[in-house]
């Protein structure tokens, strides 16, 4: 069969789920009850503290701050743990650059460190081979939406800060992202599993990191004192209502959504995409997306380039994800960037399927793999 690329039929014409899904009716009263009342802002209305109160109870933490954005989160749990100037954090060498660039922000720096071959996660061994006296953090990334083994971070006895930006839902020896380190982070961009196009918050259990968090997040003031009293020093990083009014209704929905995306990386695994294992221990995957290995030598020696452009032709939009952070030159005035090997083969051989095409049924599903064999036997045939 020709492929798409070469003047052939796609597999594939139709469109992939949207996402996020269409706004409900329940979205769009919320949204106009906001605009209506007047009160946009977090100090003026209830949303943000409706929303926060009830996301912070799904993950069965005791405390939560909503924010700007999921980058803005790790900065504020990472300051709010005592991370400044010159400190280090140690961060996976696969993971969304915002991993490294908040601690930056913070201003400290990221050390890089490799991560396991079967999970893409933060390596235990590599963590333990990087601490030093001015480790102030570790950062494990639940990548997509797997819960990293957070227990075996925690022999070092340094503060933990969870990226659970892509990892809305999901447990780990059945207790929720969220309540694993000292703080967790959560995101609600636009690709992200619960969305109001930007938005971020922060959990913990300590009290005091909460009032830290709280007043950086509110220009420095404090819980109990007045508008213009400024015990701290902080900014306005508020959440507006527009953004917890959208997020509202997305609790509830959540975990029919993350069901679906679960038995689809089933059906996937059963027709034979080799897509990585979640971690042992892991009760819930939020699915985010799924990580495919992709092995050239599979494939006619051709590059994982070459096959998601060919995959895209037929109809099959999958992404090339991320350049390990070893390789992101922008950060060397921060960090050493050793070479991580690991996070390096990663960033050539991983293909992502992301989140919207998960949300399909399986008739649809099925395209992935039918162009997955089509791609693969051209590629072989020249
Ligand atoms: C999305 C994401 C972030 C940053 O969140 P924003 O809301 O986009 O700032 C951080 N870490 C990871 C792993 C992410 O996927």
């Amino acid at each position: 069969m020709t492929l798409a690329q070469d003047g052939g039929t796609p597999v594939r014409r139709a469109a992939w789920p949207s996402w996020p899904p269409p706004a409900t009716q329940e979205q769009r009263d919320l949204l106009l009850e906001v605009l209506d009342s007047g009160a946009w802002g977090a100090t003026s209305g209830t949303k943000v503290n409706e929303f926060t109160e009830a996301f912070t109870r799904s993950v069965g933490a005791s405390y939560g701050v909503s924010v700007v954005n999921g980058t803005v989160a790790l900065f504020l749990a990472l300051r709010a743990l005592g991370v400044g100037r010159d400190d280090e954090v140690i961060v996976p060498a696969y993971t969304f650059v915002a991993s490294a660039t908040s601690v930056v922000l913070a201003g400290a720096r990221p050390v890089i460190a490799d991560v396991t071959p079967d999970t893409l996660h933060l390596d235990p061994v590599a963590v333990g081979r990087l601490i030093g006296p001015r480790t102030k953090a570790i950062m494990p990334v639940h990548l997509a939406g797997a819960p990293a083994d957070v227990e075996a971070l925690r022999q070092y006895g340094v503060p933990i800060v969870e990226d659970a930006a892509q990892a809305h839902g999901a447990t780990r020896h059945g207790r929720p992202v969220g309540t694993l380190g000292d703080a967790a982070c959560f995101s609600f961009q636009s690709s992200k599993a619960m969305t109001a196009g930007e938005g971020g918050l922060i959990v913990t259990d300590d009290e005091d990191v909460y009032r830290r968090l709280w007043a950086f997040h509110n220009v420095g003031r404090s819980l109990e004192g007045g508008w213009y009293e400024h015990p701290d020093v902080g900014w306005n990083l508020r959440m507006t209502e527009f953004q917890a009014a959208v997020l509202i209704p997305q609790l509830a929905a959540l975990d029919e959504q993350v069901a679906t995306r679960e038995r689809s990386v089933g059906f996937l695994r059963k027709q034979g995409l080799d897509i990585l294992p979640e971690p042992v221990g892991t009760t819930r995957s939020s699915h985010h997306l799924a990580l495919v290995r992709y092995e050239p030598r599979a494939y006619g020696g051709r590059s994982k380039a070459d096959f998601i452009a060919a995959m895209t032709a037929e109809g099959i939009p999958l992404d090339s994800g991320y350049r390990s952070l070893s390789r992101e030159d922008a950060l060397r005035p921060y960090s050493d960037l050793q070479p991580c090997p690991v996070g390096e083969a990663a960033g050539d051989s991983i293909v992502w399927i992301r989140q919207s095409l998960l949300m399909a049924d399986e008739e649809d599903l099925a395209d992935i793999v039918t162009a997955t064999v089509k791609v693969q036997q051209a590629f072989s045939r020249r």
